[in-house]
């Protein structure tokens, strides 16, 4: 079938059998695995910019590749990776360094280095509690049947370890990864496979060791159905060009079904003739599988409708609260940075969270460190996060203010004798990252009863997004091929 011949004709609205709310990398990737069936190529989606991506938004200034959204993409998952072959991209990736498996945590102003072994022996990151409950293999004496099902990252880690190591280090690694709070973000659905090993055992070594073993039998099992892989597969990677190639090469198979500066204005169903209808400024479409892939507060906002099972379903939307980021990049001469400490990057601690020094940044990449031709030889390149939900406040900041706040801080971290910086972007995101806290916890409960998992079934009403599954980009392709899977296996 293809697409867009299949519109129904003396219609008012054109018809499809599915339409995709947005062409971030969830959209687009439900959207590729619909065509590559060819069961089920009816579809369109809908995006209010200029472009696809969504979040994945690799921009270029003056000599300067810059990521003003996902850095980079973890290769862990092998889904992702056979996602990665199926878009024939596994030979474009570029990997950083092997030194840039480095990690620092800043600690009162200094860059310390983050390992097992550095942790255990000398590090003032940790105190004696954690260092021996490190050598116990983070144990706790809660049977595992007793592990809250709705403990937070902070608790779980500090009762596996101590405080000081939760403070240390847990609080920064959820602001890097969610942009979140640790005291607030559930451990359950953000960590799901650490959560798996604690239900394991006591310790949370023995609790992976076992999980690994039980990975390796059922791999051997399938060991026959594994081609070999051309994949570092610990390891991160980009594009020589930036994680935008990965949308393009997507978006490529089916421009014409991507309709761009449409931004839905409405989402309603009619029920008697089994249609949801999508409003645009210009345009009024209907389809019979409807695929959001829009911020949960967006979607519920724009669903009009006096079904109770619809209302109820907005005000768990409404409460799914999102974290907002600033993402600044500076550029400054190699020759000026007297700090040679380099690896990924290093995350700030928050021991003086709100009391002396109200305003900080999250962190901060060493992005042209991990992909030299990022940024011309003579100077480096660094990505500086900021905001999350331990410092909302920023975002109250002029552009300015918050470019001062960045180079103010960076210079002194790693000595930079630049009074400002060579080049800078900045790049806000209102709804960066969806917060697996207890409304995301409600939400995902909510939903799996059988019964609300029917009535969206019902409604063929799908979720490809970053609050369903997981938000980091993998995760969200592995979510979308899945939901590709599930309408096909629906409309045969
Ligand atoms: C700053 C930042 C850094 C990150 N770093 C990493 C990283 O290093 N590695 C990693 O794996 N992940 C990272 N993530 C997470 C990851 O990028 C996102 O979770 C993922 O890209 C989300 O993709 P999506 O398609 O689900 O949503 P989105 O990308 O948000 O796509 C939704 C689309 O819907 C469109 N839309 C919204 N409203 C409307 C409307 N009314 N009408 C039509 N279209 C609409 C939007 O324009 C957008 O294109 C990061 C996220 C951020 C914000």
């Amino acid at each position: 079938m293809n697409a867009i011949t299949q519109s129904i004709t003396n219609s008012p609205s054109k018809h499809y059998h599915n339409i995709i709310l947005g062409a971030g990398i969830s959209g687009l990737t439900t959207a590729f695995y619909l065509q590559k069936s060819n069961k089920d190529q009816n579809f369109i989606i809908l995006e209010k910019n200029d472009r696809v991506g969504g979040r994945v938004f690799t921009d270029t200034f003056n000599n300067n590749l810059v990521e003003h959204g996902p850095n980079a993409l973890i290769l862990r998952k092998k889904e992702f990776r056979d996602i990665l072959c199926d878009l024939q991209l596994e030979n474009e990736l570029i990997y950083p360094p092997a030194q840039s498996k480095k990690r620092y945590i800043c600690k009162n102003g200094k860059l310390i280095s983050v390992s097992p072994s550095s942790l255990l022996l000398k590090s003032d990151l940790t105190d004696l509690k954690a260092k021996i409950k490190l050598l116990l293999g983070g144990y706790t004496s809660t049977p595992q049947e007793k592990i809250p099902a709705n403990q937070n990252i902070f608790d779980f880690f500090a009762t596996r370890f101590s405080n000081k190591f939760a403070e240390n280090l847990i609080i920064p690694l959820v602001s890097g990864i969610y942009a979140g709070d640790a005291r607030k973000v559930i451990m359950k659905n953000a960590f799901p496979k650490i959560y798996e090993f604690a239900l394991n055992s006591n310790s949370l070594l023995l609790g992976a060791i076992k999980t690994l073993l039980r990975k390796k039998q059922k791999q051997q099992q399938n060991k026959q159905n594994n081609h070999k892989e051309s994949f570092q597969a610990n390891n991160l990677a980009s594009f020589k060009d930036g994680l935008n190639i990965l949308s393009n090469t997507i978006y490529k198979n089916f421009e014409k079904q991507v309709i761009l500066n449409s931004t839905v204005t409405s989402i309603s169903k009619d029920n008697f003739k089994k249609m949801w209808i999508i409003k645009t400024a210009n345009e009024s479409y209907t389809c019979k599988n409807l695929i959001n892939t829009l911020p949960a507060i967006s979607f519920a906002e724009l669903l009009l409708s006096d079904d109770l099972w619809f209302n109820e379903l907005k005000s768990y939307l409404k409460n799914i609260n999102y974290s907002s980021v600033i993402i600044v990049h500076l550029t400054y001469n190699k020759s000026d940075i007297k700090n040679k400490n380099r690896g990924f990057g290093f995350l700030n601690t928050h021991e003086n969270n709100l009391l002396k020094r109200p305003l900080r940044i999250l962190g901060t990449l060493f992005s042209s460190y991990m992909f030299p031709s990022r940024t011309s030889t003579n100077q480096e390149l660094f990505t500086v996060f900021l905001g999350g939900d331990l410092y909302p406040q920023i975002k109250q900041l002029s552009d300015k203010e918050i470019i001062d706040l960045a180079h103010t801080e960076l210079t002194k971290i790693l000595q930079i004798n630049a009074s400002i910086a060579n080049e800078h972007s900045i790049l806000r995101w209102d709804l960066a990252i969806p917060q697996y806290d207890q409304n995301h916890l409600q939400f995902k409960d909510w939903i799996n009863r059988d019964e609300n998992t029917k009535e969206y079934i019902k409604n063929n009403l799908y979720w490809s997004t970053n609050y369903w599954g997981g938000i980091s980009v993998p995760d969200c392709m592995i979510n979308a091929k899945n939901i590709a899977q599930n309408i096909l296996e629906e409309s045969i």
